[in-house]
Order: C-alpha cells, then structure tokens, then sequence
C-alpha cells in the first residue's frame, strides 16, 4: 500500500477512532485523548469524570491504580486533581476537556 498525497478530505486516514462510538477523528477534529483510547467530543469524559476516576486511582483503597501511567509521582498525580477542581470552579462539572487533533 502506498499512501496517496492527492486524495480529498475523503480520503485521509482518520488519526484514531472514539472508544465508544468507533466516530474518526481527523487531524484538526476536537477529540479527548484518553491513554489507551481517544473519544470524541459526544463522548469525551467531563471534568468530574475526571475528577471522579483520579480521586479513586490515588486513594487507598484503588486495587489497580493507573496514575503513575500518567504521572511522574502520586504527588505530580494530586497536583492535577488539585487544578482539576480549580477549573471545576471555573468552567462547571460538566466541561469536557477537548484537544485538537
Ligand atoms: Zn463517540
């Protein structure tokens, strides 16, 4: 397979699918990287979804916690709950943090 560089918009190769809905996402789409698997904007977690699955993974009693996937230490971890709930205070519990593919 050799890739085409005159195709159209129809042709280009999506960058990911949703999780959820397997919707392609092309470069300059508004999509929520997630680790493992990317969402689109219909199903992109929000900010207390965030907030709700860190609070969990750095707690106690988390048995499978993920946070050093995504953070150097646990306290690099509860610096980032700490500013989700400070944009939690400013853009409201159900903003969903997107980013440009
Ligand atoms: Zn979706």
């Amino acid at each position: 397979m050799t890739a085409r560089t005159d195709g159209g918009a129809d042709e280009r190769e999506p960058l990911t699918t949703c999780e959820d809905c397997s919707k392609p996402i092309y470069e300059g789409d508004q999509y929520q990287p997630g680790g493992e698997c990317d969402f689109c904007p219909e199903h992109a977690a929000t900010l207390a979804d965030i907030l709700d699955f860190w609070e969990q993974d750095v707690s106690d009693d988390c048995e499978c916690p993920a946070w050093s996937d995504q953070f150097d230490s646990i306290e690099d971890a509860q610096a980032f709950i700490v500013s989700l709930r400070e944009q939690i205070a400013r853009d409201g519990a159900d903003f969903k943090p997107l980013y440009t593919a």
